[in-house]
């Protein structure tokens, strides 16, 4: 997905305010130009994005988390309805660990 030219405005405005240099080369990823403060070379619109992807997933996380404590603060009593409410938890734990380690990309 695209960033729109009001966006990349939004993002690009304060670093120029923080005194962050334009740079003349171009991010290979998306094509926008690299800045560079404090002697780190970076591409703010990446890096924004990635900020983005990780607050999505932290949502997910928490409303799964959520999901988990209901389903582990009303466990049945009947074994076989146990069973099916304990792999629910199984596959929600799994699903988790999976969004943890895009977190860590
Ligand atoms: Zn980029």
């Amino acid at each position: 997905m695209a960033l729109s030219d009001e966006e990349i405005r939004k993002i690009i405005t304060p670093l120029l305010l923080s005194g962050a240099k334009m740079l003349d080369k171009h991010c290979p990823k998306c094509g926008s130009p690299l800045f560079e403060l404090n002697g780190r070379v970076f591409c703010p619109v990446c890096e924004h994005r990635g900020k983005q992807k990780k607050a999505e997933l932290k949502d997910i996380e928490e409303i799964l988390m959520e999901k988990l404590k209901t389903l582990a603060n009303s466990l049945p009593n009947d074994i076989e309805e146990l069973e099916k409410h304990l792999k629910v938890m199984e596959r929600i734990i799994d699903i988790m660990e999976r969004y943890k380690r895009l977190e860590g990309e």
